[in-house]
């Protein structure tokens, strides 16, 4: 993937929202730990462009107004690329710690950015109403593996939604051995892209998946259990 044209996804006022968004999170980031990603070329590789890469991928998914989440958000990305690439776009930061969600709705403030912010945890947000089924897109980085990702993840998405994954080269692995999971969630995955960020030599990825059906109601399963029996 060619990263050189990622800035063209930013107008003006929202590099200035991103850049105040991220002055907030490492101001915070000082007496509360969010993120051990604090110097200025980790926060410029792994925060802003490791979020920034999906950027073309996301806009070829976009049709219309769309409502997406950022599942297990941390310090904010990458879900604020999102909320300052795609104004139009509604975007919903989820993360189980309330400690983070109090720091993130700070920064959205600072920032000027909209956004919803909730705490919860996927296992629990799969099964309630106003979030299952509602989303047309999921993005989920350092979360946990692939096949967890998905049964937190697409129960959330409106058939024909979209979960895109942030994985490392190790993890690729990972994304072969789920096709029980897939199956079972009843999505498959439609496209792995690779790119690199400036520095490092190992690969990463992005992989998109499609829900294709309604997911059964066994989805997901009570918390804990996900991550200690994946599918
Ligand atoms: N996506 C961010 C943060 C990764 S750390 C980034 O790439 O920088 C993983 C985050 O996921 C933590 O903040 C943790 O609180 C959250 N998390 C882990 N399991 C979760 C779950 N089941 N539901 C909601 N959030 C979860």
């Amino acid at each position: 993937m060619n990263s050189k044209n990622l800035a063209a996804f930013f107008t003006p006022e929202a590099l200035t929202a991103l850049t105040l968004f991220t002055q907030k999170m490492l101001q915070i980031n000082e007496t509360l730990n969010l993120t051990r990603w604090v110097e200025d070329e980790q926060v410029l590789n792994f925060h802003l462009l490791d979020s920034a890469v999906s950027l073309p991928v996301l806009k070829s998914l976009i049709r219309g107004p769309s409502r997406w989440m950022d599942l297990g958000t941390g310090c904010g990305f990458p879900g604020a690329g999102l909320i300052a690439a795609f104004p139009q776009m509604e975007v919903t930061l989820l993360d189980s710690v309330a400690k983070k969600t109090k720091a993130l709705n700070e920064c959205l403030q600072t920032a000027g950015l909209q956004a919803q912010v909730h705490t919860g945890r996927a296992e629990e947000v799969g099964q309630d109403p106003q979030f299952r089924e509602q989303f047309d897109g999921v993005v989920v980085r350092a979360v946990a593996d692939f096949r967890v990702v998905l049964e937190y993840a697409i129960p959330l998405l409106k058939t024909g939604g979209t979960l895109v994954n942030w994985i490392t080269e190790e993890q690729l692995s990972l994304v072969a051995q789920a096709q029980k999971a897939l199956d079972l969630l009843k999505c498959k995955v439609i496209q792995t892209v690779d790119y690199s960020l400036p520095g490092m030599t190992q690969k990463r990825y992005l992989v998109v998946v499609q829900k294709s059906e309604k997911t059964s109601s066994t989805y997901p399963r009570a918390t804990g259990i996900p991550s200690k029996h994946p599918l």
